[in-house]
């Protein structure tokens, strides 16, 4: 399920997306959020948008992927009434991890979760700002699945829809505010 905000709502957003081209190396356009950030009405409408569609769902912890998921989940798992959890690059979180390993286009790459956040009853919205190649988010609900909790979706901010992340998660059910 995909839900669209409304066509002026998903202007303003849009308009406070600044794009970067050949940023973090050559090839890659580079959505930076930071001005839509710095919008104190638009921070909250983003992020009403990406909770909206999952009030009813009885989420009981909101999944941040690092970094920029992180500043997005955390108003949104207050706006559902749910808790925060960190998934986070490998080394970063201080107790007993779950790791899962996946691949990027050349290499793997790994994320990490407390093995203790998550259990069997709890239900969880992840939460990140970019769909890229969807490589993240993927291994980010399997993480959670392991963890034998109930991944109920996931909501970004924007999906590039060049990339493949759309179609690697159609068994999902992914929300996304804007497109690009
Ligand atoms: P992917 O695993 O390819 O879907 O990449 C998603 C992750 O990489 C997200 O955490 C994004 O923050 C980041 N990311 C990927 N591509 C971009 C981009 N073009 N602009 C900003 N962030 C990106």
């Amino acid at each position: 399920m995909t839900t669209r905000a409304t066509p002026a709502l998903e202007s303003m957003l849009r308009s406070l997306i600044r794009e970067i081209p050949n940023f973090p190396k050559p090839g890659i356009d580079f959505k930076d959020i930071t001005p839509l950030l710095a919008d104190a009405v638009a921070f909250r409408r983003a992020t009403e948008a990406m909770a909206e569609p999952f009030a009813q769902d009885g989420i009981t912890h909101v999944v941040g992927i690092e970094s920029r998921g992180f500043i997005l989940a955390a108003p949104i798992a207050q706006q559902l009434g749910a808790g925060f959890i960190p998934v986070r690059k490998p080394g970063k979180l201080p107790h007993t991890v779950e790791r899962i390993d996946y691949a990027l286009e050349y290499g793997v790459d790994a994320l990490e979760m407390h093995r203790d956040s998550l259990q069997w009853g709890h239900r969880v919205l992840v939460v990140d700002d970019v769909l890229a190649t969807g490589g993240t988010a993927k291994a980010t609900c399997n993480l959670i699945e392991l963890a034998g909790a109930q991944l109920v979706g996931c909501s970004v901010l924007l999906a590039l829809t060049a990339l493949p992340g759309l179609v690697r998660l159609r068994d999902r059910r992914v929300h996304t505010v804007l497109r690009f």
